[in-house]
Formats: structure tokens, C-alpha cells, sequence
């Protein structure tokens, strides 16, 4: 998507702080950071939010989950970590490209709303 935030991210026309990249997905450092570690983990291929997961494109996901341990250990997030991804407006979504929060380095609050 050529006005894609994160599509611009994952080609280098925006610079980004890049933690890991496969031919899959992309991972950077979040520029608005919610815990001492917050990585956005994003799949190259352009999918609006978890509403567009499908059949066709769900490895991308699945991948995605396979990656993020491994951030998750490279960052030394040995006692845990909280995977988020927002849908809509109602979650307060604002890049319309999926896209996983991976949030840790603290004791994280328990609020989910
Ligand atoms: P969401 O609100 O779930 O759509 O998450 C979008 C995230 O992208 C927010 O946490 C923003 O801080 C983050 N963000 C926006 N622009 C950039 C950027 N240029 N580089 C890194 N993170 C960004
Ligand atoms: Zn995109």
C-alpha cells in the first residue's frame, strides 16, 4: 500500500529502530514507547487488522508468533511479555496495517479496557 505508514516503515522510506527482519515480517522499536521494551512486530504483507486474516494469509500470523519469542528473548524479557494488537476504532487502532505490540521490561497492569 503505497500510503501505508508501516509499508513505508518496512521498505526504509521512513527510518525506523529496526530489533529484527526476515522475509516475513518486520520488527522495530515503537517511537512511543509504553514499557521499557515495546516492539511492533509487522508483517511485510499488507493486511489492514485482524479482520483481514484469512485463510490465504494467515502463515504471515503464525510466523509472526514465531518471531516474537524470539524478540522476546533477544530483548531479555525473561519474565514475560504481553502481546497486543488492536482492531478498529474501538481499540484505538491508528495504523491500519497489522501489526503486534510486544510490551515488557516491567510488571505490566492488568487493565485490558
Ligand atoms: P496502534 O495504535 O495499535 O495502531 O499502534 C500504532 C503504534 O505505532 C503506536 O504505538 C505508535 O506509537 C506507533 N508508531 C506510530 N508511528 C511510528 C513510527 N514512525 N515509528 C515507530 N512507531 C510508530
Ligand atoms: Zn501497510
Amino acid at each position: 500500500m503505497s500510503d501505508c505508514l508501516f509499508c513505508k516503515i518496512i521498505t526504509g522510506e521512513i527510518p525506523s529502530t529496526k530489533v529484527y527482519e526476515d522475509e516475513t515480517v518486520f520488527a522495530f522499536r515503537d517511537i512511543n514507547p509504553q514499557a521499557p521494551t515495546h516492539v511492533l512486530v509487522v508483517p511485510k504483507v499488507h493486511i489492514a487488522d485482524s479482520n483481514g486474516v484469512s485463510a490465504e494469509n494467515s502463515a504471515v500470523v503464525a510466523h509472526s508468533f514465531e518471531v516474537i519469542p524470539k524478540i522476546a528473548q533477544a530483548e531479555g524479557l525473561t519474565g514475560g511479555y504481553r502481546v497486543v494488537s488492536n482492531c478498529g476504532a474501538d481499540a484505538g487502532q491508528t495504523v491500519q496495517h497489522l501489526h503486534f505490540h510486544v510490551l515488557g521490561g516491567k510488571t505490566l497492569n492488568l487493565e485490558m479496557a
